[in-house]
């Protein structure tokens, strides 16, 4: 009897805990993979981590970092960006990009209409993930891609300069 009462115990326990576990787990990875600033699901393929004004975000993309840096007007610093053949996470100095293809991982999974748009002004041909900047690990693979879905050439160097446009800034409260 004893035993049995010891039992049902520790297997209530134990359900208790999985499920504590379980949904903190749901919560937080909701949560991660979630960008900061457009508030679309973060593709492993397109994620970027950056610092804008010292603080650090990880976004679905670099466009929504660089779209945020110009509208705060300030500082952007590109820490990490995802190789988009691999998904690993590279040194961006190191990166060959691609910027305006016909592949946008962004607004593919969500149009702009659900996106919260935060801080801009909602004009019907903006979106804060356009036009894409993919990354890939070498200049040849870059081209590969550019021959199969278009955009342009670029080096960090060119996409941080993008950035620093002053056109568009907005005041945040
Ligand atoms: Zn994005």
């Amino acid at each position: 009897m004893r035993t049995r009462i010891v039992l049902s115990v520790l297997i209530g326990l134990g359900m208790a805990v999985a499920l504590a576990a379980g949904s903190w787990y749901l919560i937080h990875q909701r949560a991660e993979k979630v960008c900061p600033l457009s508030g679309r699901p973060i593709e492993p393929q397109t994620r970027a981590l950056v610092m804008i004004g010292g603080k650090k975000y990880e976004t679905c993309c670099l466009r929504c970092a660089i779209i945020e840096a110009r509208q705060t007007g300030k500082p952007l610093r590109v820490l990490k960006v995802a190789n988009f053949e691999t998904s690993k996470l590279m040194d961006p100095a190191r990166a060959w990009f691609v910027e305006g293809s016909s592949v946008n991982f962004c607004t593919r999974m969500s149009p702009a209409a659900t996106s919260r748009g935060e801080g801009t002004v909602y004009l019907r041909m903006f979106d804060r993930c356009s036009p894409s900047i993919l990354a890939f690990p070498s200049e040849m693979s870059a081209r590969a891609f550019i021959a199969q879905h278009g955009g342009a050439l670029k080096r960090l160097d060119g996409l941080l300069k993008e950035a620093k446009s002053a056109s568009g800034k907005v005041q945040r409260p």
